[in-house]
């Protein structure tokens, strides 16, 4: 699709601009949608490189995350709630549809309080709820918790595997064969935080944050800013997302959060554990803790061999290095959570048609 003509405005100012060579990661899987969609990538002056980042949180959600949720879902008796995406991510023993098919009660809802209707309407039967995510979804999972036990629910429970983006981007910097330069910052998760954690990130490591949308002049604008502090030696953090990102996010969300979860170490797919990067339910409200309700233990298994999702997560690969792409791994038929995701690279790169100009190089 063909970017609206005044992104080649910006288009010019970034070549007029660019002097070395950089590469950019976008963080949040959206904005890899919109980046693949309108071929922003491929406007670029060749010195700049845009990485895809882990900013898809089905994508990030790690195999035994999964495993746990399989196990807890065949137990009898339980109804087992999730997004439509988490459904069909491979775990070692499966899927949560195949576990449907099988005859388990696996349901797909669009929101928590969707899960908790259902604990109200079946007090027999426990309700879990399957919550992943980035700062986003933090506030609904949160005021589903908080709901259930104003109402002494005992049936309801979450399985929690929330992730927090400003802890990843230094572990990203950390990680071996980083080639990450600068980032581009999501919008919508700053929108609830706000910007103060990423100022600290910027200065520590070093690097420049811009904090941007997903329409193709924002992204173009954000890219703009990036190579101007690249070029001048700078390392800030920006907001061009000003019409929806404020310095302190959304206090109301952020109080929330911050009543029913705590902060506590969290593994990534990819990335392996990072300090402090994810949340756990307070101790107050850990009767609603799937892990601690229902007793599962899984085995510790790897990704499929063939997918490179991990490495693409980090910025080191692209979909199309992966001899599975659009051949053995398809949406219909994914390897990996990053095929999976209506929100992963793999998934926007054959959505966009990137994989028939892989065969067709081939
Ligand atoms: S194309 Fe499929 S197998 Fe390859 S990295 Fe992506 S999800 Fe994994």
């Amino acid at each position: 699709m063909t970017p609206p003509e005044e992104s080649r405005g910006l288009v010019d100012l970034i070549a007029k601009r660019l002097r070395g060579r950089w590469s950019i990661m976008e963080v949040c899987g959206g904005q890899t949608h919109s980046i693949v969609k309108y071929g922003i990538d491929r406007m670029l002056p060749a010195g700049i490189e845009l990485l895809h980042g882990p900013g898809c949180p089905v994508c990030v959600t790690p195999l035994a995350t999964i495993d746990r949720a399989y196990a807890i879902a065949e137990k009898p008796g339980v109804i087992f709630c999730s997004f439509g995406d988490m459904l069909r991510v491979p775990g070692s023993r499966g899927t949560l549809l195949s576990l449907k098919a099988r005859g388990c009660d696996v349901r797909l809802v669009y929101s928590p309080l969707d899960a908790l209707k259902l604990a109200v309407g079946h007090p027999d039967r426990q309700v879990v709820f399957f919550a992943i995510g980035f700062e986003t979804t933090a506030p609904a999972n949160a005021m589903a918790v908080w709901m259930a036990r104003r109402q002494r629910l005992s049936n309801f429970s979450l399985l929690v595997s929330q992730v927090l983006v400003p802890p990843m981007l230094p572990a990203i910097l950390q990680s071996p064969g980083n080639r990450v330069q600068a980032f581009l910052g999501p919008g919508h998760v700053c929108m609830v935080m706000g910007t103060t954690e990423y100022e600290a990130v910027a200065m520590r490591c070093k690097v420049p944050i811009v904090i941007t949308g997903f329409e193709p002049a924002d992204l173009l604008a954000a890219i703009l800013r990036a190579v101007t502090q690249l070029e001048e030696g700078c390392a800030v953090v920006e907001n061009g997302y000003g019409r929806v990102v404020g310095p302190c996010g959304n206090p109301s969300g952020r109080a929330l959060i911050a009543e029913v979860f705590e902060r506590c170490d969290r593994p990534w797919r990819g990335l392996g554990v990072i300090p402090r990067s994810g949340l756990r339910l307070r101790a107050e409200y850990r009767d609603h803790d799937a892990e601690r309700r229902f007793d599962v233990q899984t085995v510790e298994r790897g990704e499929p061999p063939e997918c490179i999702s991990g490495l693409i997560l980090r910025g080191l690969k692209k979909p199309v290095d992966c001899a599975a792409f659009g051949t053995t791994c398809r949406p219909e038929s994914p390897l990996g959570a990053t095929m999976v995701s209506v929100e992963g690279a793999c998934a926007a790169y054959y959505a966009h048609g990137r994989h028939r100009e892989n065969k067709a190089a081939v």
